[in-house]
């Protein structure tokens, strides 16, 4: 065997398994939990009553913070910060890469005699410049006015990352243009927000409800992730580059088994979720869930919902602390969609619902035939907002990676249609044949609706290939991918849902306005709901070839490529609806769409170089060892068989090479991004998939001992 691949295997027979001594006792959860956040328990400890209820206010209201108030605030925040230990600050926040940034400053700063103190004002809490000119924007902002400028969003607490060495204060923020344009991710999920909580109450007051305040969306990501061993990831130049394998052959033994699902969770595996999950603790993130996933070396890990704006910085933090805590573990953690071939690739499962400032969920169904009644406005609107918005949502979650699950025959497909099971079904369908008015309808009907919740909670599991399925009281968001920032597609099926409520709204109020009880008004305005949302309702299979069809004839969007979903972004009525909803001004779609069109040029480029590396560093070389083998071996018919068939495939790949070569020169000399980005989605990523295929051929039929990259089998069954 190579000597590269002979180390990695001893180098991972030989871990020891990490066990830290503070830990191996075992650490409550709450001794740990959010130790490192300036949260409102600490808040209400630290800052002064009047400072902390105005605090609390602003953030209940959204609002953005008075200068005195911040400058009381981040006084604070350093004496916490200094008396834990930390001696830098920054902006913590959500650019454009997926990824978060940070600048560090120090506190330190020099008094009027020259010694040097620990500062930090409320200027510098609220906002940063940091110099950002290399943020993508999307023409947003040219370099000659780079300051873009980071402004502390209240919202989400304030944390302090342990280092190796020291610890560090981050203010969670969003980035903004000096214009104001969004710069990140977060900026368009509070501005969601807003639109959403109008949208809500609008509905709540018609059902009598003056109390509430505000209405939230909630959100629960599931996080599933790979862990292969940081040596072989070391040894395969495509991970590195990438994300993802670009060649490998299956393994004698894939995932079909089933064996790794929910099996029990190896020592190193586990000790690498314990350590991680103990630093997610101290940033108060309320880690619930933790499972091995169906392919080989797949995880899952799940917390419990949070505010929206919150479980999304929370996700990010979770990627990261993952991300970090692997490599002490001596493991990589890959967030990429599809990191092997042949075996499930990784999704993040968004639980999304909307909750009012009492924390009822406007999802549940209720106990009261009113309550039901709202219930169903609620659902409905989700429906109605998908389906209108079925084009925007699958833009959100376009990535060259979920192009591997949306666009291939995996789970969920890239047609975006809604589950909602068999009893809730059975309302609807009895609503649309009109039962009509009074009372006796809406007892029945909620009837059906209070049998819900357990029925509908197992017929999940019966359905796991829909793209948004109901779950008894939320609906799971399943195509957004697991690398990605989860803003975005929250934010769509936030003003998507915020839209249809709005229009529920006028329909109600013109009803109740000509006399109509609310009741009658609800029935009829759901029924017309049902009618016009039916072509979004799947119970089938979604894997299924039959679907596709089904789908085009039923009108739905089937966007395969992410170059055809992000143009959704861009249509004229999008972009307007968008701006309505005071999400991205026209300006900011056109920019948002470049970024993630560049995005995808850039991934699948790197790509190319990557693969055609691969080939001429390890898969040819391979070959001619295995071709003078076989020389060598005689004269015999099975040698010399062997010979000529191996021959013909390193042809076969040189000619491929030489196609992909050139289709990617012809999308790189193309002058728009558009026709650029098509090419490579219709013509350079299957050029890709040839040569691959010619590769794994190949490799499966070279010698171990020349065979140089870590196989398939080595890294997904090796930890
Ligand atoms: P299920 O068994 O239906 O998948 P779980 O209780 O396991 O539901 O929850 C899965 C995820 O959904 C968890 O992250 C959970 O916190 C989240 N979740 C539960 N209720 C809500 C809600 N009302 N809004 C958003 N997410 C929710
Ligand atoms: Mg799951």
């Amino acid at each position: 065997m190579p000597e590269g691949r002979l180390w990695a295997i001893r180098e991972v027979t030989s871990r020891s398994i990490r066990s830290l001594p503070e830990m191996s006792g075992g650490v409550g959860v709450l001794d740990a939990f959010g130790v490192n956040t300036f949260n409102a328990e600490t808040m209400r400890q630290k800052l002064p009553k009047a400072v902390y209820h105005s605090l609390l206010e602003t953030v209940r209201r959204g609002e953005r913070l008075e200068a005195s108030i911040a400058n009381e605030v981040a006084h604070a925040v350093k004496e916490w910060a200094l008396a834990k230990g930390a001696t830098h600050f920054c902006h913590w926040f959500q650019p454009q890469t997926g990824l978060t940034a940070e600048k560090h400053d120090a506190f330190l700063t020099f008094d009027e005699q020259g010694s040097p103190m620990e500062r930090f004002s409320g200027a510098q809490l609220i906002q940063s410049e940091p110099d950002a000119s290399s943020f993508p924007s999307g023409g947003m902002r040219t370099t000659f006015e780079a300051r873009g400028y980071t402004a502390w969003d209240p919202s989400s607490p304030i944390f302090i990352v342990d280092g190796p060495n020291g610890k560090t204060l981050c203010v969670p923020s969003v980035f903004i243009s000096y214009h104001g344009d969004a710069l990140d991710n977060k900026t368009p999920l509070l501005r969601s927000m807003e639109y959403l909580s109008e949208r809500a109450l609008g509905i709540l007051r018609l059902f009598g409800d003056q109390a509430s305040s505000r209405v939230v969306p909630t959100l629960g990501p599931e996080q599933e992730y790979f862990l292969i061993d940081r040596a072989f990831h070391a040894l395969r130049p495509d991970l590195v580059a990438s994300g993802r394998t670009l060649v490998g052959a299956k393994p004698p033994k894939g995932q079909e088994l089933e064996d790794h699902y929910f099996g029990s969770i190896k020592d190193r595996i586990l000790a690498f979720m314990q350590e991680s999950e103990n630093e997610l603790y101290k940033l108060g993130i309320p880690i619930k869930t933790r499972h091995n996933e169906v392919a080989p070396s797949q995880y899952e890990t799940a917390p419990i919902f949070e505010e929206a704006n919150v479980a999304s910085d929370h996700n990010q933090m979770v990627m990261e602390t993952m991300s970090r805590v692997a490599r002490r573990h001596n493991l990589t953690c890959l967030l990429h969609e599809k990191p092997f071939a042949g075996v499930n690739g990784s999704g993040k499962h968004c639980n999304w619902s909307m909750s009012d400032s009492e924390g009822r969920n406007l999802l549940e169904p209720g106990a009261t035939p009113e309550e039901n009644l709202q219930f169903l406005v609620f659902l409905m609107a989700t429906l109605k907002g998908v389906h209108r918005r079925a084009g925007l949502l699958r833009a959100a979650i376009a990535s060259s990676g979920n192009d591997h699950r949306l666009g291939a025959n995996e789970a969920p497909p890239a047609i975006i249609s809604v589950f909602l099971g068999e009893q809730l079904t059975r309302v609807l369908d009895a609503l649309e044949k009109g039962e009509k008015g009074g009372a006796a309808a809406v007892e029945r009907i909620s009837l059906g609706i209070r049998k819900l919740p357990e029925v509908a909670r197992d017929n999940t599991d019966r359905n796991r290939t829909s793209p948004f399925a109901f779950t008894g009281n939320k609906f799971e968001f399943r195509a957004v991918s697991s690398g990605q920032s989860i803003s975005l597609p929250v934010a769509f099926l936030n003003v998507a849902v915020g839209e249809a409520l709005e229009e529920f709204e006028g329909a109600l109020k013109a009803r109740v306005g000509k006399g109509a009880s609310l009741a009658d008004a609800v029935l009829e305005v759901v029924r017309e709901a049902v009618g016009e949302t039916k072509a979004v309702r799947f119970e089938g299979n979604n894997y299924a070839a039959e679907w596709v069809d089904e789908a085009k004839r039923r009108g739905l969007l089937n966007l395969r490529t992410t170059p055809e979903a992000l143009a959704e972004l861009v249509k004229p009525e999008t972009r307007s609806f968008l701006a309505r909803a005071k999400v991205f001004s026209e300006a900011e779609s056109d920019a948002r769409y470049h970024v993630k069109l560049e995005r995808y040029l850039k991934d699948i480029e790197v790509e190319v170089e990557a693969l055609v590396d691969i080939v001429q560093a390890h898969v040819l070389p391979s070959a001619f060892k295995q071709l003078a083998l076989l020389a060598g071996a005689g004269a015999s018919r099975t040698a010399k068989d062997a010979r000529s068939r191996l021959e013909a495939v390193v042809d076969e790949l040189s000619d491929r090479v030489g196609s992909l070569h050139s289709v990617a020169e012809r999308a790189a000399g193309e002058g728009s991004l558009e026709k650029r980005a098509h090419l490579l989605a219709q013509e350079t990523v299957p050029a890709m998939a040839a040569v691959r295929e010619a590769c794994d051929r190949i490799e499966e039929s070279v010698a171990d001992e020349f065979w140089t990259l870590p196989k398939y089998g080595e890294m997904l069954f090796l930890v």
